[in-house]
């Protein structure tokens, strides 16, 4: 938490280099200052910080124009697990100087080593900014929009999707109405570019492939309420159960209408609130299994099974059991299980070889503690 500033704003190499523990929305703010704009966006903005982002290859909204954070990233620092200092990268854009070392970091969620320093691209800021919110009374229909979007030529921000049971939950949570909420399923998308005749092109194409998918309405959206809205589906779901499980499946785009249609249908199979909402523009879905009043004894049995029928569909449509919220303590046994074998040993060996003594986050991602035990 200290290590809290933002150490240069290079505005000619358009790069960020920043400390790990500037919070990530401090760093987008005082970029845009400067008329620069960085492309990372998880919906923890407020809260969590650039390391974290980092360590954890956060995903977002913006991912679907600008990649993800790993994307973003150009350089690190990093304390080691044996206690050096190492500079990984830089302010340049391209490197084939040996193993890309940088890469191991990004995603490895504290496990190889600290992240002290980070080396962030930037790009120009966008002129113009619209915001789309098409309804749909069809969750089906609402998902399938989003591959016909992207093959229209048209490559939006974000392409994000709520489903109705999600959008109900927010409104009880924020206390405000929210549109055609009594059987709507929103998609919003948002655009974002430096000609404002273009955008409003690409505005009405939506709109008409919108229509063509069946939409109830297409409206344009008021970016500070739905974005509001969308941001608060996590906690919407957090304050009606305390517990809860949150699955984060990321499958090939042209399934995610498949992917989604069977999944919510295991709500009712199981007759338990689940609650979907997510990045639809990359194929990455949440899904919050509800605990609210079971036992525990109820909750522990039947969690399994929804998540094995949700990973045994995931893999099987060519997907990965987490997008962009890692792997951590809870999904170490499923990465296990549902990794390539080879992939597995591949993961362990760079753990091995990288913290020898086992001290960095041990347990998370990959477990390696039969093979080598922490010295005193
Ligand atoms: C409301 C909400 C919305 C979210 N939305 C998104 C989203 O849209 N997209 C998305 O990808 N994620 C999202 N997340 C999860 C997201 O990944 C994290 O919020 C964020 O990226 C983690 O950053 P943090 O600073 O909070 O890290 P923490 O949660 O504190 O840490 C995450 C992991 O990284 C390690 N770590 C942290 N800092 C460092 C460092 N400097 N060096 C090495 N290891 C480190 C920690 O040990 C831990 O294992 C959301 C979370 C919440 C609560």
């Amino acid at each position: 938490e200290r290590m809290n500033k933002i150490l240069e704003i290079d505005k000619d190499n358009m790069v960020c280099v920043s400390e790990a523990g500037v919070t990530t929305s401090v760093l987008q703010d005082a970029v845009q200052k400067e008329g620069l704009f960085y492309g990372g966006d998880p919906c923890s903005g407020d809260s969590c910080f650039i390391g974290g982002n980092v360590a954890t290859n956060a995903g977002g909204n913006r991912a679907v124009k600008y990649g993800v954070t790993r994307d973003q990233v150009m350089g690190m620092e990093v304390v080691t697990p044996t206690g050096e200092v190492v500079t990984l990268g830089g302010k340049f854009r391209k490197n084939a100087t040996g193993y890309m070392l940088m890469h191991l970091f990004i995603g490895s969620e504290g496990t190889l080593g600290i992240i002290t320093k980070v080396y962030l691209k930037l790009v120009a800021l966008p002129k113009y900014q619209q915001d789309l919110l098409v309804v749909f009374d069809n969750l089906d229909d609402a998902i399938a929009l989003t591959p016909k979007v992207m093959n229209a030529g048209i490559t939006p921000v974000c392409v994000e999707f709520m489903d109705n049971a999600s959008i109900k939950q927010v409104e009880v949570f924020l206390d405000e109405k929210l549109p055609k909420s009594e059987n709507g399923n929103y998609i919003i998308i948002q655009i974002a570019g430096d000609n404002e005749d273009v955008l409003m092109d690409q505005c009405e194409k939506i709109v008409e492939l919108a229509e063509d998918n069946n939409a109830i309405d297409s409206l344009v959206a008021d970016p500070a309420v739905i974005w509001k809205s969308r941001k608060a589906y996590l906690e919407a779901d957090r304050a009606r159960s305390l517990v809860f499980s949150m699955e984060d499946i990321v499958v090939p785009m042209t399934e995610i209408p498949g992917a989604v249609q069977q999944i919510s249908r295991l709500g009712e199979k199981y007759n338990v609130a689940m609650h979907c909402a997510g990045h639809c523009g990359d194929g990455n879905v949440h899904i919050d299994i509800l605990k609210d009043d079971r036992t525990q004894e109820e909750w522990e049995e039947m969690l399994p099974k929804i998540q094995g029928e949700i990973y045994a569909l995931v893999y099987k449509l060519g997907g990965r059991l987490s997008g962009e919220h890692g792997i951590g303590y809870k999904r170490e046994a499923l990465l296990e299980k549902y990794t390539d074998p080879v992939e597995l040993k591949m993961m362990k060996a760079v753990k091995k070889a990288l913290d020898p003594k086992n001290i960095m986050n041990p347990g998370k991602v990959v477990s390696i503690n039969d093979e080598v035990p922490v010295e005193e």
